[in-house]
C-alpha cells in the first residue's frame, strides 16, 4: 500500500486520513498550525473550550452524521429549537418563518408573497443546473423582484463579499438557503444541532482514530513543497527536509498551491490562482447577559458593519453568553490590517446597539481569531473554474472548500470529500 502525504489537519485532511487508513495506507498529515482542526479547531476561552468560528450542524449534513456513527460519537450529536432575527430601522424583528416575513416592515405584501414563494420552492428545489450561470442578485430580483433585493439582502451581500458582491452565484446562495431552511421541526419552527463539547469532539475523534491505526500527524510542521520526479508525486518538503511518500492529498487553500507545487502546468497553476477568497476578523465575546433570543441576527443598519452575529451560547448552552461578531471583507480591505482592539471595540458598539443594556461590566472576555482565506467567493459560472481533483501529477490530488460547490463550505462537505480523495489513492 502507499505512503501517504496529507496536507492540513482540518475537517478535510483528518477525515482523509481516517478514511486512507482504513483502507491500509501508511498516512503522514502535516499541519502548519501548532493545534490540529484548521477552521474547526477550539481555544480555550479562559477555562471554556470553544470553536474559533462558530459551528451549527444541519439536518442536511448527512456526511457529518455518518463520520460521528462510524467514530462511535453518534451520540454527541444534540438538536435544539432556534431562532432568526433581523436587526433593521433600529428594531430588532423575528424572521426566518412564514409569519415573520408577513410581519416585516417596509416590505409590500405582494413582495412579501413572491419572496415566501421564492424561499419555499429553493427548499423543495433539487435541480441547481439553471442557477449556475446567474448571480444571486439576478435571481433574487427575477423572483421576488428588486424591492425584496435593496431591502432584505443587498447590505448582506454587500458586507460579505463587498466589491464581489453583485457576482456571487445563485447556486451558492440557493444551497445556503435550502441547508438551513429545511433544518426544521416544523415550518415555525427552526431546528439546529451541535456536537456536545463542539466541532473539538469531531477533532479529537478523528486524532485518536488515526494514532490509532498508526498515521501520525505532524504539528508545526507545514508542508513547503510537493516534489515530484518526472511527474510523479515523490515527497513532501518541510523545514526539516524532504519526507519520502507515494500519493499527496491536498487540502490547503488552493490560493497557496501555485507556490506549493513548481512544477504543476502553468494553466492549473492559473487555475487555483484564479478562485478568489474572502478573509475574516472573527471577534468572539463572553458576556454576563444575552443580546438577544435568537442564534442568528441578520443586520441591515447604517451605523454596523457587519452582516449579522451569531449567538452561539442560545444554540449550545454553555455558562455565559458566548456571541460571534464575524468581519469579512477581501484581505486587500484596509480595515483588514486593523489591530484586534479596533475590532473588538466595533463588535461591543454593534452588540450594545443591538441591546443597549449591556454595559462595560457585562463583558468578560474577548478574543479576535483571523484567516486569510475564509470563504470562497464563488461567482456565476463557478462550476467551469474548478480544476479536477486529480491532478496531471501521478499521485496529486487537491481540494479545499471551493471543490464542493455549489455547497457553501461546512464541515459535512469537507468530510464527504475528504472520503473520495482516500478512496482514490492507489495502492
Ligand atoms: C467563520 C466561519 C464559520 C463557519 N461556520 C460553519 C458552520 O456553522 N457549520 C459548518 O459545518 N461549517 C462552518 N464553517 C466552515 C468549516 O469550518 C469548514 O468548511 C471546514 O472546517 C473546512 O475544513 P477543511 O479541512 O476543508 O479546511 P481547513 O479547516 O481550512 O483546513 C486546512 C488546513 O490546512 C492547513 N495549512 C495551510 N497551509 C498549510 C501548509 N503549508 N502546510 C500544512 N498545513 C497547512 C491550515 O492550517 C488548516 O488547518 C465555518 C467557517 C468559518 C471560517
Amino acid at each position: 500500500m502507499a505512503t501517504v502525504g496529507i496536507l492540513g489537519a482540518g475537517a478535510m485532511g483528518l477525515a482523509a486520513a481516517h478514511h486512507a487508513l482504513k483502507a491500509g495506507h501508511r498516512v503522514i498529515v502535516f499541519e502548519a498550525d501548532r493545534v490540529p482542526g484548521g477552521m474547526a479547531a477550539h481555544f480555550d476561552f479562559d477555562g471554556l473550550s470553544i470553536e474559533r468560528f462558530y459551528h451549527f450542524v444541519c439536518k442536511a449534513d448527512r456526511p457529518t452524521f455518518a463520520l460521528l456513527e462510524e467514530l462511535g460519537i453518534a451520540s454527541a450529536m444534540r438538536w435544539r429549537p432556534t431562532s432568526m432575527g433581523y436587526f433593521m430601522d433600529g428594531r430588532l424583528h423575528r424572521w426566518g418563518d412564514p409569519l415573520a416575513l408577513l410581519r416585516f416592515p417596509g416590505v409590500g405584501l405582494f413582495d412579501k408573497l413572491r419572496y415566501g414563494w421564492q424561499m419555499f420552492r429553493a427548499t423543495r428545489r433539487t435541480d441547481w443546473s439553471d442557477l449556475e450561470t446567474v448571480t444571486a442578485r439576478d435571481w433574487i430580483e427575477a423572483e421576488a423582484g428588486t424591492r425584496v433585493y435593496d431591502r432584505l439582502w443587498r447590505r448582506l451581500f454587500e458586507l460579505k463579499f463587498f466589491e464581489f458582491a453583485d457576482e456571487v452565484s445563485a447556486a451558492w446562495i440557493w444551497t445556503r438557503i435550502k441547508r438551513v431552511g429545511t433544518s426544521r421541526r416544523s415550518l415555525m419552527q427552526e431546528e439546529l444541532g451541535y456536537i456536545e463539547g463542539g466541532s473539538e469532539t469531531l477533532v479529537r475523534a478523528l486524532v485518536a482514530s488515526i494514532e490509532s491505526q498508526g498515521g501520525e500527524i505532524r504539528l508545526g510542521t507545514a508542508a513547503r513543497e510537493v516534489v515530484c520526479a518526472d511527474g510523479v508525486v515523490t515527497g513532501v518538503r518541510t523545514d526539516a527536509g524532504v519526507v519520502p511518500v507515494d500519493a499527496v492529498i491536498s487540502t490547503m487553500p488552493t490560493p497557496l498551491v501555485a507556490e506549493l507545487v513548481p512544477t504543476l502546468p502553468e494553466a492549473w497553476k492559473a487555475q487555483y490562482d484564479s478562485i478568489r477568497n474572502i478573509g475574516v476578523v472573527c471577534v468572539v465575546l463572553k458576556l454576563a447577559r444575552s443580546v438577544t433570543p435568537h442564534f442568528w441576527v441578520n443586520i441591515n443598519d447604517p451605523e454596523i458593519e457587519v452582516p449579522g452575529i451569531i449567538e452561539f451560547s442560545n444554540l449550545r448552552p454553555v455558562a455565559d453568553t458566548v456571541v460571534y461578531v464575524p468581519f469579512y471583507m477581501p484581505q486587500t480591505h484596509p480595515k483588514f490590517s486593523r489591530d484586534d482592539a479596533a475590532f473588538v471595540a466595533e463588535s461591543l458598539a454593534c452588540v450594545r446597539r443591538l441591546n443597549p443594556s449591556i454595559g462595560e461590566a457585562d463583558v468578560l472576555g474577548t478574543r479576535v481569531g483571523r484567516l486569510r482565506y475564509a470563504q470562497p467567493v464563488c461567482e456565476s459560472g463557478f462550476l467551469a473554474k474548478i480544476p479536477p481533483i486529480r491532478t496531471p501529477i501521478s499521485g496529486l490530488q487537491i481540494a479545499d472548500t471551493s471543490f464542493y460547490y455549489p455547497e457553501d463550505r461546512g464541515i459535512s462537505e469537507s468530510v464527504r470529500l475528504a472520503r473520495a480523495m482516500a478512496v482514490r489513492v492507489e495502492g
